[in-house]
């Protein structure tokens, strides 16, 4: 007989523990596609979430924003997709009609409902998703790297390529490398920048050395700015990644970025930042954000993974059964790169 109810992570309450939880697999409608999830990544987001840190977010949910699996079964009016095909789901469903999705910046749709946020996500045998959420991949990436190309990998790419613009001739940092960074180093290499990289963890920069990382500098050893301006003779960096995200981390940016530089938000783990402004004023540096990705980033990473130019770091996989175990760990900063549930 055909399965009828799946296994899926509920969030019930927030700051509770999620409930593994027998219910029924949905049936896709108009435009929708059932994937078999085979992979779902976990994000620092998973525990703000949980934490009840996000607003728009209705309980109970399952949430998990970084998807890939099989196309299980096809709503009315989806084309273009068979069953089998192997896709990762794009998390932002966007309206297609406000100003910033009509001139190509959907990531700041205002109109956004995300999948694993405001509506179910992959945390969960299987899954709901609008066709146009999905992009297919070969059969030569596996699984669990091809989950984390929506959010870790696509993220940095949007980073580096749209908001740094990053090219051959610049020197780049990124600060607190580790799930997001190992990714980002890979991709800053593929557009030929020499790449510097902080963490206090010589684990974390051993990886981020084997990911291609130029230079490694463990910021609780080593003065980061002396490091720098030895290193470049005094030139500086081009671009700064601010994967930490607390309040002192952007000035530590600014401090190591050339005039005309740039300060990347990567991370937020604090609220606000204090900064110079004085110096970042007369020396035209810029503090710039970046929020996700839009689907052409999505495309291009899948492409460059598909090549194996970049090549999604995972640093631990777990079954579904243990994904209270899996966030305790991140929680804990226990995890030295990107989680992943495999199904
Ligand atoms: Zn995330
Ligand atoms: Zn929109």
């Amino acid at each position: 007989m055909e399965k009828k109810t799946m296994k899926a992570a509920v969030l019930e309450e927030f700051k509770k523990e999620l409930v593994i939880k027998e219910i029924p697999i949905p049936v896709p409608k108009r435009g929708e596609v059932l994937i078999k999830v085979r992979a779902s990544g976990l994000c620092g987001t998973d525990l703000h979430i949980q934490d009840g840190r996000l607003p728009t977010i209705k309980l109970p949910y399952v949430p998990g924003h970084e998807t890939a699996g099989e196309v299980w079964a096809i709503g009315e009016d989806v084309e273009g997709f068979e069953i089998g095909d192997r896709v990762i789901v794009a998390i932002d469903i966007l309206c297609n009609t406000c100003r910033f999705c009509t001139t190509g910046r959907g990531n700041l749709c205002v109109n956004l409902t995300r999948l694993g946020f405001e509506r179910d996500g992959g945390h969960q045998e299987y899954m709901i998703a609008p066709a146009t959420n999905l992009l297919k991949f070969n059969d030569k990436v596996p699984f669990e790297k091809a989950a984390i190309i929506p959010d870790a990998v696509a993220c940095m790419y949007h980073a580096i390529k749209n908001q740094a613009q990053v090219r051959a001739t610049d020197r780049i940092c990124i600060l607190g490398v580790g799930g997001l960074g190992f990714q980002g180093i890979q991709i800053a290499k593929h557009f030929g920048a020499e790449v510097f990289c902080t963490s206090r963890n010589d684990e974390k920069l051993e990886t981020a050395k084997k990911f291609g990382a130029d230079h490694i500098i463990n910021t609780s050893k080593q003065d980061l700015y002396e490091y720098i301006k030895d290193a470049t003779s005094g030139e500086m960096c081009d671009a700064v990644f601010d994967n930490i995200g607390i309040s002192s981390s952007i000035q530590t940016g600014l401090d190591i970025c050339r005039p005309g530089g740039k300060v990347i938000i990567v991370g937020y783990s604090e609220d606000t930042f204090q900064a110079e402004l004085q110096s970042t004023a007369m020396k035209e540096k810029e503090i710039i954000g970046i929020r996700g990705s839009n689907r052409r980033d999505l495309v291009e990473t899948i492409r460059l993974v598909e090549k194996g130019i970049i090549d999604p770091y995972i640093y631990k996989t777990y079954a579904l059964e243990d994904i209270n175990l899996a966030l305790e760990e991140l929680k804990e900063g226990k995890s030295l790169g990107r989680t992943v549930l495999v199904m």
